[in-house]
């Protein structure tokens, strides 16, 4: 059977207009994301990975409407139509929010430390008129146990859980709405490693009995590999590489997403690989480079990448990279960036 496109964002941008000043000039705008294009099917994970401050948060928050988007669209197939997210009328906009949840990535600041659990849950279903009491209660158990907690934990305070019981509860709360798509902003990363695991595990287990669909965003490569069917990099608010997991694992093509897997540890003995350094900061989105913004840190850099932008091509099925290079043989780009032959073989 063939699954459904769920979301289909096409074009979107997402840009924070400058403060205002008392004086002199208002400080300038802020691109956080730069003309964003991707799809995501029903029951997969989409994994979007990059550094922090790569504007991926707040593609998960215009996905789930916390933000506007400035430019583009974002559309969300729904009882057989496709609506656009960015442009839905008030009543459509409340019924829709039910379908696509958040789980943020910090469980400490997810829950109010003054409201039992039973409140944190039982406020957003009373808005959407889920249940009476009673059946609101019994739906609260059902998803405690569901993500492995003992239901008489309801009546408990969130300052009474650790970190990885806190973002069980988190997820379990974003299951009571019945979602269609749950938007995973770092959902691991403020707990321990041993824990991360059994959280990464049961989002799994959740996502295959439930059919949910993810959308898992991290600065780990390792960890969205691990839950992802397809990956898509971004870099300073534009996505530079999309492929599905595996070919990402055995061919990463662009030079920022050949950085980020050189920093994967190969759990396999003697074997060792190098790492690539990339030298400084992610630029100011204020004032991004121009060319390719990946240019002051891109080892293999001609003068083409510092005037002219790379377009997102189709190098092979479901394989899309922004670099000049693509469609130059490996050859070719050593030959043209002058740097040792091993390294160019990767592109
Ligand atoms: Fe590097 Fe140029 Fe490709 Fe950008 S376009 S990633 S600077 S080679």
């Amino acid at each position: 059977m063939n699954k459904r496109e769920l979301l289909t964002i096409e074009h979107l941008t997402k840009e924070y207009a400058g403060r205002r000043r008392f004086a002199g000039k208002p400080s300038p705008a802020v691109k956080a994301v730069e003309d964003v294009s991707f799809s995501v099917m029903e029951g997969e994970t989409f994994g979007i990975v990059g550094e922090s401050g790569c504007g991926k948060s707040t593609l998960g928050k215009c996905i789930v409407r916390l933000h506007k988007p400035t430019g583009g669209n974002l559309w969300f197939e729904d009882e057989g139509e496709k609506r656009d997210l960015s442009n839905l009328g008030k009543e459509e906009s409340f019924r829709l929010r039910r379908k696509i949840q958040m789980v943020f990535q910090d469980p400490y600041s997810s829950l109010n430390p003054s409201h039992s659990i039973l409140e944190s849950f039982d406020e957003p279903l009373r808005v959407h008129g889920i249940g009476n009491r009673s059946q609101r209660q019994e739906k609260i158990a059902e998803m405690l146990r569901r993500v492995n907690l003992q239901p008489d934990y309801m009546f408990r305070f969130p300052g009474e859980f650790s970190g990885g019981q806190r973002q069980r509860i988190c997820i379990a709360r974003a299951l009571a709405m019945e979602p269609e798509m749950i938007v995973c902003d770092e959902p691991v990363s403020a707990l321990d490693v041993s824990v991360q695991a059994q959280v990464l595990n049961l989002m799994r287990e959740l996502q295959e009995s439930l059919g949910l669909t993810y959308i898992f965003i991290a600065h780990d490569l390792s960890v969205v590999q691990y839950m992802s069917d397809r990956i898509g990099v971004m870099y300073l608010g534009r996505i530079v590489e999309i492929a599905d997991s595996e070919r990402i694992h055995q061919s990463h093509l662009h030079p920022y997403t050949q950085a980020l897997m050189s920093a994967v540890p190969v759990p396999v003995y003697g074997r060792k690989q190098e790492r690539i350094l990339l030298e400084g900061d992610v630029p100011s989105p204020v004032n991004p480079p121009p060319g390719c913004k990946f240019h002051p840190r891109c080892r293999y850099c001609m003068e083409r990448c510092r005037q002219e932008e790379p377009e997102l091509k189709w190098v092979g099925e479901g394989h899309y990279v922004a670099c000049h290079l693509q469609g130059k043989t490996w050859r070719a780009a050593v030959q043209a960036t002058n740097f040792p032959e091993s390294l160019g073989k990767r592109l």
